[in-house]
């Protein structure tokens, strides 16, 4: 009797076992499939099993198994962003459509070298509530030189305090974060020389990580910071990658070329220099980084960055606490109604929120367009963001289908095939994610299926919470997350931990 009842078991079992395979698998018919490696597409069929891709060509439905007819729509790999901050709000907002919309199932955290909270609590957060995207992080700087400068953080650093922070950095790395990331254009990392950044990336490198870096100017001393992460990654021999690159400065425009001739030069001396790019020409940050120096007494500082780095009529404010009305407005038209000089007028709103009267943060449109034509062209430019969820800047909900509708239909500066390399393969290569970023069997399966002739960004300048349209439908780890502009009940995201450090 007890036999018996053992076998039934074992038998139940194993009926369950064979359903939940045709439950959890999907087959995707008539698809062109583009499998991130940048060559031509084919037409085919591809089936999900267990959160894997198990099979690619021509593919027959199995008995109970979920069918979907993609009628001829491109299927890639779903998108990498391996610069976002779409992390922040993603606990209460777990599937959100600025995500989801662009076909990212991958985003990666701490960049700027900041993050929300410790990477480790990140980590434990997302897996007791996991989202519908999947998250990576770099183990973030500014976030180390806080916790043991405190206030006292413009100077170098102490030998002491940077072996404390290599030590904050070698548990994160334990942990599974993917390398150091570091924002030096930004306090407390401004004050920190080359030496500390050398150091940490050393931790970061002896343990198979890698170095991201918002470096440390964007505009007037532009070639002085691109020298130093090159020197970064030749003295802590680490591949290195630039984030969000861009010539910020109407002075710099035009000299893209020069820039890609220097990175060639790097990688032919046999540094693994990558960047990541986004489709904009305005940036967002606090208004702060108009003052490098932070001189904000010295009101020529004030008059060279409004006419050097950026006019008041491109200066547009996203957040101003002390003044909400100021929101949507340009510096130079505040200044008009407030009846005063734009440079008196910025000087006033730095100084009010520098002395504690609340945040801020600016867009400032003055990235040359030829130079992102130029960037995004080079071989080693992934495509990243910079966006958070319903950003007050556009990226956050139309950076990817941006690069199709503009960047390949309208201006023909990317093939399709290599727009897709550039969202996925190149990306997962230079974050060092080995099991995402092509359509591969036996891989994860991440797949966004888009329609290649309509995928397009709806977000502006002045209107930018609005969701891009053309993708159909999204899996993250083999399940549904979204489907006809909504999202699906599904959070099958996970940590994607350095190779090595993953947790079974
Ligand atoms: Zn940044």
């Amino acid at each position: 009797m007890l036999k018996k009842i053992v076998l039934g078991i074992l038998f139940l079992v194993g009926v369950q076992a064979d359903l939940g395979n045709a439950a959890d698998s999907w087959l995707i018919r008539n698809a062109v499939i583009y499998d991130g490696t940048g060559g031509e597409p084919i037409n085919g069929d591809l089936r999900i099993s267990k959160g894997l891709i198990e099979a690619m060509g021509n593919l027959r439905p199995m008995p109970g198994e979920r069918v979907w007819d993609a009628q001829g729509l491109a299927l890639a790999p779903g998108f990498i962003d391996p610069h976002s901050h779409h992390d922040m709000g993603l606990l209460e907002n777990p599937a959100p459509a600025s995500v989801l919309a662009q076909g990212i199932t991958t985003i990666v955290s701490g960049v700027d070298g900041m993050t929300e909270v410790p990477v480790r609590q990140m980590f434990a957060e997302f897996e007791a509530h996991p989202a519908a995207v999947n998250l990576a992080a770099f183990g973030p700087h500014n976030n180390y030189r806080s916790m043991v400068m405190k206030d006292d953080f413009r100077r170098t650093a102490t030998a002491a305090e940077v072996e404390v922070m290599k030590a904050l950095l070698g548990a994160d790395m334990e942990a599974g974060a993917l390398g150091l990331a570091t924002g030096v254009e930004y306090e407390p990392a401004l004050y920190s020389d080359t030496a500390e950044l050398v150091a940490l990336a050393r931790v970061a490198a002896k343990m198979g990580g890698r170095y991201t870096s918002h470096i440390r100017s964007e505009d007037i001393k532009f070639y002085e910071a691109l020298e130093e992460i090159i020197t970064i990654a030749r003295d802590a021999g680490i591949p290195v990658n630039i984030s969000h690159m861009k010539l910020a400065m109407a002075a710099l425009w035009g000299q893209a070329p020069k820039v890609v001739e220097r990175l060639n030069q790097a990688r032919a001396d046999g540094l693994d220099v990558t960047a990541d790019i986004y489709p904009y020409d305005g940036w967002q940050t606090t208004m702060q980084v108009l003052l490098p120096e932070r001189n904000l007494e010295d009101r020529k500082a004030y008059e060279y960055a409004l006419t050097a780095i950026a006019r008041p009529s491109t200066i547009i404010i996203t957040l101003y606490e002390p003044n909400p009305s100021y929101v949507g407005k340009t510096l130079e038209e505040i200044a008009l109604e407030e009846g005063v000089d734009p440079v008196d007028m910025l000087m006033k709103m730095m100084q009010t929120t520098a002395a504690g009267g609340g945040n801020e943060m600016i867009i400032g449109r003055n990235i040359g367009e030829e130079d992102i034509r130029t960037f995004m062209q080079w071989p080693y430019s992934s495509i990243s963001s910079d966006g958070g969820i319903d950003d007050r800047h556009p990226r956050g909900q139309g950076a990817f289908p941006r690069v199709f509708a503009r960047y390949v239909r309208e201006l023909g500066v990317l093939s399709l095939p290599e727009a897709i390399r550039k969202m996925t393969s190149l990306t997962a290569q230079s974050l060092g994610l080995a099991d995402r970023g092509l359509l591969k069997e036996g891989l994860a399966a991440d797949l966004v299926l888009f329609d290649a002739a309509t995928i397009t960004d709806h977000a502006t300048f002045t209107d930018p919470i609005q969701y891009s349209t053309g993708v159909q439908a999204v899996w993250v780890n083999g399940q549904l997350v979204w489907k006809d502009g909504q999202a699906t009940e599904s959070r099958p995201g996970r940590i994607l931990r350095r190779s090595g450090t993953e947790r079974k």
